[in-house]
Parts: C-alpha cells; structure tokens; sequence
C-alpha cells in the first residue's frame, strides 16, 4: 500500500517548505518541553518502561513525509533492515491482537538504546513523559500526569506539583500545516498508523531495489 497520491510525489517542492514549518514548529516544542521538564529536574534517561516499547499511532502525513525525508538517504541496506524489523515488529502486535494479549514492542528506528532518526522523530516522541493538559474545542480541559519514569524522578523528590504545559497550541499549529498540506493531497483519507507501518510504506515508497528484497 502507497500513502502518497501520485499527485503530491511531483509537488516536493510545494510540501518541503511545509516540512521546514514542521520543523520549526518541533524546535518550539523542544524548546518548552525541556525548559518545563528542567523546572521539574525531570531526564528522560530510558527506562524499562521506554517510551520507544509503547504503540503510539500517528496521524498526519506531514510526520510520514518527514520521516520519509530522514530516510530518503539511507543506504539500501540499512532501509531493508529497518524494513524487515518493522515487519517483525507489525506481525507481532497483530498477533498479540488477534489473541488478546498485551504486548510491548520497540520501535524498529530505536537502534541499541537510541533513536535512529532522532532529529525526525515524531511528535508524540516530543511530547510524552511530562505532565500535560489539552483544550479540547468541546471546552473540557484532559490532564495527563506524565509517565512513570516522572513518577519515580520527580513525586519521589516531592518536585510534582503541576508546572502548567498545555499541548494545545502544538496539537493546533499541527492541524493547521496538515490541512495545507491536504489541500494538495485529496485523496488521503484519515491516517492511523504504527511507527513500524509507517516505516514498511516509506521502505516502500522509496523503492529499494529488488535484490534487496528478501520478503517478495
Ligand atoms: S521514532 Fe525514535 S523516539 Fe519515537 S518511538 Fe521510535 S525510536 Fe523512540
């Protein structure tokens, strides 16, 4: 399955300057993630209970496209192992859904303890571990109290009182570059996808040559 519409491939030129906004647009969450994550003394150091083992879905193509940017200038080798690892990787969340189990998978780009395309990554990877709030256009406000690795850092040495980070303006100025973005790609409907089927679409797409294929 292709995620682009032929009609976007020979548009690189219009999205691109989208993908630089994407890309100012995560600076700025860095940027408040770690001075609200310094305020708490909060390190994302990994941990048993890795982010990177958590199924995260993504849903715009602005993050596949720039993930596809990041690998655009992998060797042929090094796209068909990520390939082949996210299709391991798939097989076996469908397998723990077909039988009910819960099951916790590393992300294929988490290579040896570190992101593979870190400076790519998506947004949810920026965002998670501290905690957050959301304003949702209904009015409600949803509070997220961090993950468990800020538990153990930060209520252990009673730095837990709530530091205001509100995820809204990041999650608007998301919509906005994707709506722009789809104004070009009509024929995209709803996007719900994994990392590693993000990644066997990319491989994909990019057309590593066929020698290198060893699942066809
Ligand atoms: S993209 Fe990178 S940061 Fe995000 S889950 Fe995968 S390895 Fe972890």
């Amino acid at each position: 399955m292709k995620l682009i519409p032929k009609s976007l491939l020979p548009n690189k030129d219009y999205y691109l300057p989208l993908l630089k906004q994407l890309e100012t647009l995560f600076q700025e969450m860095d940027r408040t993630y770690t001075k609200v994550a310094d305020q708490y003394g909060f390190r994302c150091n990994g941990c048993i209970d890795n982010c990177c083992l958590t199924r995260f879905y993504h849903h715009t193509l602005l993050e596949y496209l720039y993930l596809k940017e990041a690998m655009d200038k992998f060797v042929p080798d090094r796209l068909q192992m990520v390939r082949e690892q996210a299709m391991k990787s798939s097989r076996q969340m469908e397998e723990a859904d077909r039988t009910g189990r819960s099951v916790r998978v590393m992300c294929p780009l988490n290579q040896a303890g570190r992101c593979i395309t870190y400076r790519h990554r998506p947004m949810i990877c920026r965002l998670h571990g501290i905690p957050h709030e959301l304003h949702r256009p209904d009015g409600r406000i949803i509070k997220n109290p961090g993950c468990d690795a800020f538990f153990d850092q930060c209520r252990n040495s009673g730095k837990s009182d709530y530091i205001p980070f509100d995820r809204t303006p990041f999650y608007r100025q998301m919509v906005m570059l994707e709506n722009e973005l789809r104004q070009h790609a009509r024929a995209i409907g709803k996007i719900k996808l994994t990392i590693a089927q993000m990644l066997v679409m990319i491989v994909d797409e990019i057309h590593i040559p066929k020698p290198y294929r060893q699942d066809q």
